[in-house]
């Protein structure tokens, strides 16, 4: 049994569902779990459905009326008889949803934002299983909620795996049997109280990871628009090169710098259960992307991974005393209560520096951290990394740019840079 992942882009209009359906025809003797996430841009176009809805700041349904148009669109562009059941399905949901855009909220932003913006993969897996049988391939719908069992940390659950691993082999694998494609939704799973879940925004890799651990699958395909796994983004870096083979620890570091190719969950339980991830394109499907696997990579190619939209915070206490481990602890605790994850750190005798993505509660940060320090800020950083630097690597990237701090080892280089023209 193999587990597929294919995300918004490559469901993004009629053409790419019919060019999925392609991809899944070259498959016809294997088991197949096909993940999808939402159509295209859908989650954002639902995150300000949510945002209207809760802070009452606009219109709502204005903003619902933009996500229904567009998935009438694909919808035209898929199925010729306006009787077809897709029709009924997908209006179903989406009067749920503008039924509850009538109430008042119910909870806080985090729970009333999963149950809106989970719509976004309810409504894709509809239409791409409606649009597989109707070519053919005999498929079943799987409801996410039904196996992905998680707590009730909305927008970012966390999944309870031993409940999801009994789910999703009564549920999925049983339906194995009897059925060779199941497609069910990325991104979304369910708290015991059954209310939806989502396991933070481009988490549809995630779940395909988790269905994979708990399916024992052969191997995971996370079908893309790029060729594979890139040494840099191709956005910065136009000579960006493929790795035709990546190690589960090289691609959980390059995840964990910033390279945004795959979500930084899914490697976990594959290396656990020591099963293949492979990164395709889904333009040319039948070429070679590239295999994440026990196997180390390619060692002479150096990555760059660019984080955009850094701040460097400096803390330094206010009497001149050292910086000790009692004063670690608790500006580590302040970062956990707000929730802010450190991209990098360093520290001398007097002062602790960290480089974190500029968030909105920077200021609240801020104000909690001088209570018991004198904190000095810079806004507008790049947070540059480069894993098997080169000197060459080195001037390509830095010409033009101010270092504000630099961090080496033997492998890995990291800067915070101002970036050109600044
Ligand atoms: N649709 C979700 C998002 O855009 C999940 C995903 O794409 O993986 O964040
Ligand atoms: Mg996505």
């Amino acid at each position: 049994m193999k587990v597929f992942k294919f995300g918004g882009a490559s469901v993004k209009d009629a053409n790419a569902v019919k060019n999925v359906a392609e991809i899944i025809k070259c498959y016809p003797g294997d088991k197949l779990v096909v993940v999808i996430s939402a159509m295209g841009k859908t989650t954002n176009a639902l995150e300000e459905v949510a945002k209207a809805f809760f802070y009452k700041n606009g219109d709502a349904k204005e903003k619902l009326q933009v996500v229904i148009d567009y998935h009438n669109t694909i919808l035209t562009g898929l199925f010729e008889d306006k009787k077809h059941p897709v029709f009924e399905d997908t209006n179903g949901l989406i009067s749920a949803l503008d039924w509850a855009l009538e109430d008042e909220p119910i909870k806080d932003y985090d729970f009333e934002y999963d149950q809106i913006v989970s719509v976004g993969e309810l409504l894709s897996t509809k239409i791409v299983s409606h649009y597989l049988n109707s070519v053919g391939i005999a498929c079943k719908w799987v409801d996410a909620r039904d196996i992905i069992q998680t707590d009730n940390t909305y927008r970012d659950a966390r999944v309870d795996w031993p409940l999801t691993e009994a789910a999703t082999n009564e549920t999925a694998g049983a339906l194995l049997n009897t059925h060779s494609v199941l497609i069910t939704q990325g991104f979304i799973g369910c708290t015991s109280e059954n209310y939806t879940t989502t396991l933070g925004r481009e988490g549809s890799d995630y779940t395909a990871a988790i269905l994979a651990y708990c399916l024992n699958a052969e191997s995971v395909t996370i079908w893309k628009d790029v060729p594979g796994v890139l040494n840099a983004d191709p956005k910065y870096f136009p000579d960006a090169q493929k790795f035709d083979k990546l190690s589960y620890y090289d691609s959980i570091e390059l995840t964990y710098y910033g390279a945004t190719v795959i979500h930084p969950k899914t490697i976990k339980p594959l290396e656990n259960k020591k099963i293949p991830l492979y990164v395709k394109s889904f333009i040319n499907a039948d070429k070679e992307g590239t295999t994440i696997s026990d196997a180390p990579m390619q060692p002479h190619l150096s990555s760059y991974i660019f984080k955009v939209n850094q701040v460097l915070v400096s803390i330094l206490p206010k009497d001149f005393s050292f910086i000790a481990e009692e004063s670690l602890s608790e500006i580590f605790s302040i970062f956990t209560t707000f929730n802010i994850k450190i991209n990098l750190m360093q520290n001398s005798a007097i002062s602790f520096s960290v480089c974190i993505d500029d968030t909105a509660r920077l200021d609240e940060l801020m104000g909690e951290l001088k209570k018991s320090y004198k904190v000095l800020h810079n806004k507008g950083l790049e947070l540059i990394t480069i894993r098997n630097y080169t000197k060459e690597g080195f001037d390509k990237v830095l010409t033009g740019k101010k270092i504000l701090l630099e961090q080496r080892t033997r492998n890995t280089a990291q800067l915070v840079v101002l970036p050109e023209n600044e």
